[in-house]
Formats: structure tokens, C-alpha cells, sequence
């Protein structure tokens, strides 16, 4: 069971980063509806934009951080657990509903 301290609609750190290709599409995310204008291509590869310091589908408000097409994720996301090494490590670089990446306006730095 997953540790309730690790609440991902209270977290979001991980859908949060300022490498605009942070977020691959694979092979397994053809049949998977993502609106077009949230992807862009660049050498072959599709990504999903991260334009403002986070995912283009990520929802921030009410301390709450939710994934706008949480039944079309792409894999990666899926494939990201809750609890893991990466998860901690996203959780410390980026910090909880992005604290540390976010500027006092609220907007991702
Ligand atoms: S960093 Fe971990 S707890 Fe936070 S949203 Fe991602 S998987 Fe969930
Ligand atoms: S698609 Fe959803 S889960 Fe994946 S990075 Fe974007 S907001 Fe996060």
C-alpha cells in the first residue's frame, strides 16, 4: 500500500520542471488522446510542453496539484511510483505543489 504521505493530488512535484523535454511520449502513448497542442516534436521525438516551468496539463489550485488528463497520461507518468527513489528525489528538488520552483506570485519560476 502506498504511504498515505505520499498523496500525489497534494504533491505534484514531479509533473513539475524547467527542462522543456522533461516528458517523453513512448510508443505505448499512440493510442492515448492528448490534446495536439500540448505536444511538441523535435528530432523525431514527441514531447509534452513544459513551457511554464510544469506540465502544460497540470491543474494547480486549492493545494491541490491534478493531472488534467489523468486517464490519458502518458506511460512515464504511470510508470512514476509514489514513494520511490525519484519520487523523493522530485519531491526535494522541486518541493511540494512546486514550493521551491514557484515564484511568490504563484507562477512556476
Ligand atoms: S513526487 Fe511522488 S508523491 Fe509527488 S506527485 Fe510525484 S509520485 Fe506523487
Ligand atoms: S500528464 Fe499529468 S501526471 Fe503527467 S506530468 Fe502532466 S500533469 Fe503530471
Amino acid at each position: 500500500m502506498t504511504d498515505p504521505a505520499y498523496d500525489c493530488v497534494s504533491c505534484g512535484a514531479c509533473c513539475f520542471s524547467r527542462h522543456p523535454r522533461y516528458l517523453a511520449l513512448l510508443p505505448y502513448d499512440a493510442s492515448r488522446s492528448l490534446p495536439a497542442d500540448s505536444l511538441f516534436a523535435e528530432g523525431g521525438q514527441t514531447y509534452v510542453k513544459f513551457d511554464c516551468g510544469h506540465c502544460v496539463h497540470l491543474q494547480l489550485g486549492d493545494g491541490k496539484a491534478v493531472c488534467g488528463v489523468y486517464e490519458d497520461r502518458p506511460e512515464a507518468c504511470r510508470a512514476f511510483r509514489a514513494g520511490s527513489f525519484e519520487c523523493g528525489k522530485a519531491r526535494r528538488a522541486n518541493g511540494i505543489l512546486g514550493a521551491n520552483v514557484r515564484t511568490p506570485e504563484g507562477e512556476a519560476a
